[in-house]
């Protein structure tokens, strides 16, 4: 099938029905019905090792084969759990999967008490007796899964209260999160006397007519004020739990909040440090930007809402709107000229149903890519709305599903990628569209939407993602003294936002902790600076990508299937003998943001004065 004849079948829908029919289907209820006996199996087999330590050095099939039924197991938790997150995103008002969802996170805990006596067996073992079983063939695909997880062994409560913890946080910790997203997908406002959700009202703030942007800002910002005290309920309650947690965990080592999110994104403290500094260092950079699109829109400075502001109409342009299918199919030319595999791998998407962008009643917010893992399918999940905007975060999600694609036949344990890697591979995707794009380009007018992406990335990664770090800190730090009110959540905004936009915006966006979702995801705080890691560390490599020539497409895959076998400092050691710890290589790819903001001040010179 020809690309243009692929292009005007495909539907921007999911089609899952190949994986369950339904959640009412026999096939759908057995897998759950095996998750059960599996979990109750697992749990009487892992009992074997609440005895001391020692005796079970040599049980080495038995722990291979348990792993083995533990990792299926997840793999069946997490089919189940994607095709019911596939029905609330589309409609947030599906009840039975709600209900199902709060079934899964109960079922996730108990799988997770039920291994716990392995799993902290493994923690806490001698290191000869973990050297020796590393060396069994069943055992060798959780070796960085165990050797990661040791480095916090000095953290692990006793059984009995690592098991007491992952009980209560079903409806402790994560209720938080479910009534957070409950409230974000119910939530509605009025616009023009238009009533909708708060999703679709988001989406508003991406059009280029100033005056829209801020109604659906004010909209929004009312909105959430009215779901301000259960919003910072929210946010203390997750945030108190974290510390608590922390503290029951500092009985050896001080347990820092960082170190434990550094830890989830497989980095060092020292490189997350580094980073922080360098984007610190260059926030003018973003600030410069920032000056260029206000004066497209001939401002002094932009608002709160124009933080996703997009290029302005000039006089004498049309705004387009760019097809879904014509956008698929140029996403797909920009990875072909790249890797032909990667191309057909994006066609393929949109032709076996496995992404869903068509607008919806009730639909979730957001973007995401998933996975199901038997058979392992990706999916992507956005709204779909026609600008240039929306074809970027369509690259950027199949970059995701390009990543997990590409490690399809390696075992699942080595497939578990932290966020600050994942991200390497969808910014990845979407420079090739925009250098892609930007190659199509016929004149100055054109160059200067492209260019503006880039600006666009710029302030967002060196200014507002840091903004959002900053935030988070404070919280977590005055935290640790009493719960937030609402208004000392909206003056640490304020002052986060000040630290980083410097004076380049007229006011602070003062109720972001609430309507940005991101700061009440249960199961990890700090969800921001992964963005950040993950556009630096993808610009680094993609800058690389002339100086290996035609060896790249090869590098970049297996630069991709180390992402879950590797931490990101022996990544980068590993494939370009660089040290990720040290500023040089984040400065490197930060020269390469200036060059796209001094090219979009050039291109704003010639054309802006012109007008
Ligand atoms: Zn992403």
């Amino acid at each position: 099938m020809s690309q243009q004849e692929a292009s005007s079948v495909f539907p921007p829908v999911w089609n899952n029905t190949h994986i369950y029919p339904s959640v009412d289907s026999a096939e759908f209820g057995s897998a759950m019905v095996s998750l059960k006996a599996g979990i109750e199996t697992l749990s009487q087999a892992c009992k074997y090792f609440d005895a001391p330590q020692g005796a079970h050095s040599d049980a080495a099939e038995l722990i291979g084969e348990l792993l083995q039924n533990a990792s299926d197991a997840k793999a069946t938790l997490s089919n189940l759990y994607t095709f019911v997150s596939s029905l609330t995103s589309v409609n947030s008002c599906d009840e039975s999967a709600h209900e199902i969802i709060a079934q899964l996170s109960s079922l996730e805990a108990k799988l997770e008490q039920a291994e716990k006596p392995l799993v902290l067996f493994l923690l806490r073992a001698p290191e000869d007796v973990i050297s020796k079983l590393l060396l069994v063939d069943k055992i060798q695909p959780f070796t960085y899964e165990i050797s990661h997880g040791r480095k916090n062994s000095d953290q692990m409560l006793s059984q009995d209260q690592e098991s007491m913890l992952s009980g209560l946080a079903v409806d402790g910790l994560h209720s938080w999160g479910r009534l957070y997203d409950k409230i974000e997908g119910q939530l509605r406002c009025t616009i023009d006397s238009t009533e909708m959700g708060v999703a679709d009202a988001a989406n508003l703030l991406m059009k280029p007519d100033p005056q829209v942007r801020k109604s659906a800002w004010m909209a929004i910002q009312k909105a959430w004020g009215g779901q301000a005290e259960t919003s910072a309920a929210v946010l203390n309650a997750l945030n108190g739990w974290r510390l608590e947690e922390s503290r029951w965990r500092s009985h050896t080592r001080d347990c820092h909040y960082l170190d434990t999110s550094c830890h989830q994104s497989h980095i060092d403290r020292q490189t997350l440090d580094t980073l922080m500094d360098s984007a610190y260092q260059c926030r003018d950079i973003g600030h410069r930007a920032l000056g260029v699109m206000a004066k497209s829109y001939r401002q002094a400075k932009l608002n709160p809402w124009d933080v996703l502001v997009p290029a302005p109409v000039l006089h004498h342009e049309e705004q387009t709107t760019i097809p879904f299918t014509d956008a698929l199919n140029l996403i797909a030319a920009a990875f072909s000229a790249f890797d032909p595999e990667m191309g057909d791998f994006a066609l393929m998407m949109g032709e076996k149903g496995w992404i869903d962008a068509r607008p919806s009643e009730n639909r979730g917010g957001g973007a995401y890519c998933d996975e199901f893992s038997v058979p392992r399918e990706p999916r992507v999940f956005m709204t779909y709305d026609g600008n240039l905007s929306n074809v970027l975060t369509l690259a950027h999600e199949i970059g995701h599903a390009w990543h997990s694609w590409v490690m399809r036949d390696m075992h699942i344990a080595v497939c578990d990628y932290p966020m600050t890697l994942a991200e390497t591979a969808s910014i990845f995707a979407e420079t090739l569209v925009l250098d892609a794009l930007w190659e199509k380009c016929e004149n100055d007018h054109d160059r200067f939407h492209i260019a503006w992406e880039d600006a666009h990335s710029a302030a967002t990664f060196l200014n507002n993602i840091p903004a959002r770090f900053e935030m988070e800190r404070s919280l977590v730090e005055q935290r640790k003294d009493s719960e937030l009110s609402v208004s000392a959540l909206r003056s640490l905004t304020a002052d986060a936002w000040n630290k980083w936009y410097g004076d380049t915006m007229d006011g602070a966006d003062e109720y972001y902790w609430a309507s940005k979702g991101h700061f009440s995801i249960s199961s990890l705080g700090f969800y921001n600076y992964p963005y950040l890691f993950g556009y630096l560390f993808s610009l680094g490599i993609y800058a690389k990508k002339d100086k290996y020539g035609d060896d790249f497409v090869q590098l970049y895959r297996d630069i991709l299937r180390d992402t879950g076998r590797l931490s990101a400092e022996d990544l980068i050691q590993k494939h370009f003998n660089e040290d990720i710890r040290k500023p040089k290589f984040w400065l490197d790819s930060i020269s390469v943001v200036e060059s796209g903001v001094k090219r979009f001040e050039n291109l704003a010179d010639r054309i802006l004065d012109k007008r």
